[in-house]
């Protein structure tokens, strides 16, 4: 059997969830499984986390659909409301929420007689100039909703460009903003996502909406420390399924990229970009070999990759190989390194390993 493997480990989710409660112990904390749980699996998450969130949010009904059917209960948010006026029965039925964020929603939601009023979250747009409401807008179409019998619980919802960054003027604007508005209006808020829970307090709403960080990636430019307790939750491995000795000047792979500067060991691994692992990657991005550090040698492969692993002399067939996230032996190559080494972030790689990569879970299933 191929040896290549994406271990999910339910218990770091869990984990993570509350650094991010603890983050923000005010607000209530959403927990963002949309895209499969960032690839994680969203239904395993979901019933992992069911007993401590309060909602979940996803990206769209046919997510939040897969996850009823598959016997959650809590509240699910659709992150980015109906995709046309049809999917309000189902949003009916089987009572999610919604966000929304344009005109035709709004008169959508105003034309349908639900069994009971929705909660509605009104997105507004705060300068990052993707979907919702400008602020100008949001009072009137506010007024709409807070006076239809269609809607309840309603709430300001926006997202922010730059939250994680550590300079903070852009996001200061922003919430000058909406905090003006929401004054205005009286309105509870949920604003904040994985870094603006993490470094601004000032964005913690009555609700925020974790996502990367529960998969134990640390969204932030610089660490801080919560991002140090953060458990990786995915751990991509796989095996060495063969070595070869290489003389001086010996090429490695694709095109040659990789040449030996001195006498050197190669392994290939089974893992490559048919697996979702990136191309991108340079030479030098780090892996893991029996819980020790090496480096990719040569181009990625559709199914292997290949690795220097002169340095590692135990190395040998049927040696760990950690792509990213933890060893057998607890040591942690962290997917933000590597998605540096690859010219990306977390979130990419996360939701890129494709389904050919069994999951195998581990944990607390609640
Ligand atoms: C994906 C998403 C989040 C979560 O963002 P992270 O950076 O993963 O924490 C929050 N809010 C909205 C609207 C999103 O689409």
């Amino acid at each position: 059997m191929r040896p290549l493997a994406a271990h999910i480990d339910l218990d770091a989710l869990r984990h993570n969830y509350q650094l991010a409660c603890s983050c923000a112990p005010q607000s209530r904390s959403v927990a963002v499984i949309k895209a499969d749980a960032y690839g994680h699996g969203a239904l395993a998450c979901a019933q992992a986390l069911e007993a401590d969130v309060p909602a979940f949010a996803v990206a769209c009904i046919e997510e939040a659909l897969a996850l009823r059917a598959g016997g959650i209960k809590k509240p699910i948010i659709l992150l980015e409301g109906i995709f046309s006026a049809e999917e309000l029965a189902l949003v009916d039925q089987h009572e999610f929420w919604i966000s929304v964020h344009s005109e035709w929603q709004v008169a959508a939601l105003l034309a349908f007689s639900p069994r009971q009023p929705i909660p509605v979250w009104l997105k507004v747009d705060s300068g990052m100039h993707r979907l919702g409401f400008s602020p100008e807008e949001a009072p009137s179409v506010w007024q709409r909703l807070a006076n239809a019998p269609q809607v309840t619980a309603l709430h300001l919802m926006s997202h922010f460009a730059t939250a994680d960054a550590r300079e903070g003027s852009y996001f200061n604007q922003q919430m000058v903003v909406l905090k003006r508005l929401a004054e205005q209006l009286n309105a509870p808020l949920c604003l904040a996502n994985s870094p603006a829970t993490l470094a601004w307090p000032t964005a913690h709403g009555d609700w925020n909406r974790p996502g990367v960080m529960l998969y134990g990636s640390d969204p932030l430019e610089v660490a801080n420390e919560v991002t140090q307790q953060l458990r990786p939750v995915m751990s991509l491995r796989s095996e060495i399924i063969a070595l070869r000795e290489l003389g001086i000047g010996e090429q490695v792979g694709y095109g040659g990229r990789w040449r030996a500067e001195r006498r050197s060991r190669i392994a290939v691994v089974a893992a490559g970009y048919g697996d979702g692992y990136d191309r991108h990657a340079v030479d030098g991005t780090p892996v893991l070999v029996n819980g020790k550090r090496c480096a990719i040698a040569g181009k990625v492969s559709m199914d292997m990759l290949t690795v220097d692993v002169t340095d590692i002399p135990e190395a040998t067939i049927g040696s760990e190989v950690v792509l990213w996230g933890a060893s057998s032996d607890g040591t942690v190559l962290p997917i933000d390194e590597v998605a540096r080494y690859c010219d990306t972030i977390s979130y990419t790689l996360l939701t890129g390993v494709l389904p050919r990569v069994p999951r195998h879970y581990h944990g607390a299933r609640i």
